[in-house]
């Protein structure tokens, strides 16, 4: 499958390709062979001012909000198909930009990127709210679900064209104008989902992509005065740092940062689905997933034959050339996130844990300078040390014994992140009561890490504000407009007199 590998990716603003007004080039690198996959602008603050000032023209003549909704949900559609009929090209650009396996991005990212689109090209036509009716008793009331405006987006590079959609469908059904920042480490395929939005009809403007640094193109979104939200995903650190700037003109904030899963095991569960749940929990996408399985509570009666089964799954994980279609684990997205997470491993170890799996760089024939790492299980961790209270964003699994159902519960809620959970047992009590004792925004039985478009994904605690996907994430890009119309065409009203004049007799 052909690729343009190695040339340069203007971004996309108003329509049109455009260069930095610094003139100076980013480059991707591929994290498996170290080759250059393309260059992108290095943009800056008077890159965003023009993305900003092109985004703001759209919204103020209407070109997007206010065009007929057959034609809207017509191009939001247009773009869905674009995007399946380009999927192999796509997923082969992700695959070079993050290392990861090729058959991940294809079968799961591109599968499931455009059903995101489509169910928002549904959502503009069943908007929500109360019923119009005359509440006061002498007016009727209506709500408008309005856009924002200018909405900044910035996305990390996990899952880069799928998190670009996941920001961009709810934005774009809802009628704003989007200035979308990507990663630096993986921007191009967004530009080409730029590219493709124009293609199917998105009105120049409405869908800008400015490429660059996180604490120069990020900080400028965030802290702009005509910038009306700012969405993140990312890191919890960096979201504080963009809610501290969209303060200046009090702007919305949208946030979807770390997380720390736990993963409990009963003594009732089914221990092979547990296993494979685990594995598979723990190592999408080489674990760099906000939602990944990371520390494994186990009952203390079936703790070692969890441990001995997920190490033989672990151990039988095939880790190579991410465009093998035989490879199940490519690449970390870089040498010093590989650095990272063997640190977590090492500094463990060194307190006293046991590595079950992994632990370690493997040799990968072909690929001397490959970000990649073993898949990894820490047994025996401490619930206080730090590779289980931290995001190591890798293919490692923490794993814990407990005793008693209070006490797992106690330990999965220890946690500053509050975005995934899940347990795994047959008994419906224990169940639903961890169901509602989890302090986390999505809380799965027997399974871990689905996500479907209807239903929110989002977090609790330090793992941010403000849902993705669904008709959740739908209302986050709008407003609330209440209209009230006065019907008794009285000049008098009964409650003026509160402000002027006596009671009526
Ligand atoms: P990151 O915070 O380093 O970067 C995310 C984005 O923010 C990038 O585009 C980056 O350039 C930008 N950025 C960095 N510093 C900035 C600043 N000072 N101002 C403005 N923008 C800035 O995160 P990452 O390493 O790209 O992604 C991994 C993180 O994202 C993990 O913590 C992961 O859990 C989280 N994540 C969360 C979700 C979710 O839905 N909750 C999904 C995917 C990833």
């Amino acid at each position: 499958m052909a690729v343009k590998v190695a040339t340069d990716y203007p971004m996309f603003i108003d329509g049109a390709a455009a260069t930095s007004v610094s003139g100076a080039w980013l480059e991707v690198h591929s994290p498996a062979t170290g080759d250059l996959v393309g260059r992108v602008p290095a943009g800056t603050e008077a890159d965003v001012d023009r993305a900003v000032a092109a985004a703001r023209a759209a919204f103020r003549d209407g070109r997007w909000s206010r065009m007929g909704l057959p034609d809207r949900v017509a191009a939001m559609n247009r773009l869905a198909d674009l995007c399946d009929a380009h999927a192999d090209e796509l997923a082969l650009i992700e695959t070079h930009q993050t290392g990861t396996a090729y058959k991940l991005r294809r079968e799961s990212d591109f599968a499931f990127a455009s059903d995101n689109l489509r169910f928002y090209a549904g959502q503009i036509r069943h908007l929500e709210g109360k019923a119009a009716y005359e509440y006061s008793g002498s007016h009727t009331s209506m709500i408008r679900r309005e856009p924002i405006g200018v909405v900044a987006q910035v996305a990390p590079w996990n899952y880069p064209f799928w998190m670009a959609i996941w920001k961009i469908g709810p934005a774009l059904a809802a009628g704003n104008s989007i200035v979308l920042k990507p990663a630096s480490a993986t921007p191009i395929t967004t530009i080409r989902l730029a590219e493709l939005a124009a293609e199917a009809g998105v009105p120049a403007g409405v869908l800008n992509v400015v490429t660059g640094r996180g604490d120069v193109v990020g900080a400028a979104m965030a802290g702009h005065m005509d910038v009306d939200l700012i969405s993140l995903t990312g890191d919890s650190e960096t979201g504080k740092r963009i809610q501290t700037l969209a303060a200046n003109n009090v702007k919305r904030v949208h946030l979807e940062l770390g997380g720390k899963a736990p993963f409990i095991v009963h003594a009732d569960a089914d221990l092979e689905a547990a296993a494979r749940g685990a594995t598979a929990g723990t190592l999408i996408n080489g674990g760099q997933d906000c939602t990944a399985a990371t520390r494994a509570y186990v009952h203390r009666s079936v703790y070692d034959a969890f441990l001995a089964r997920t190490a033989v799954l672990f151990d039988g994980v095939r880790v190579g050339d991410p465009m093998d279609p035989s490879t199940d684990l490519g690449t970390l997205i870089s040498q010093a996130q590989v650095e990272r997470v063997d640190g977590f491993v090492r500094r463990a170890e060194q307190a006293g844990a046991t590595i079950a799996a992994g632990g370690c760089r493997p040799d990968v024939p072909g690929f001397p300078n490959g970000a990649f790492y073993r898949p990894t299980i820490v047994a025996d961790c401490a619930q206080d040390s730090e590779i289980v209270q931290n995001e190591v964003f890798g293919p490692v699994l923490a794993v814990l014994p407990f005793d008693t159902d209070e006490e797992a519960l106690a330990m999965a809620n220890d946690t500053k992140y509050g975005l995934a959970a899940s347990i795994w047992t047959r008994d419906v009590f224990r169940a639903m009561e961890a169901a509602r004792s989890l302090n986390f925004g999505h809380v799965q039985v027997n399974d871990h890490l689905m996500v479907t478009s209807e239903m929110p994904h989002g977090g609790f605690k330090q793992s941010g504000f403000g849902k993705d996907m669904s008709s959740y994430s739908f209302d986050e890009y709008t407003q609330v407009k209440h209209v009230m119309i006065e019907l008794t065409g009285e000049p008098e009203k009964p409650w003026h007199y509160t402000i002027f004049g006596d009671k009526p007799e």
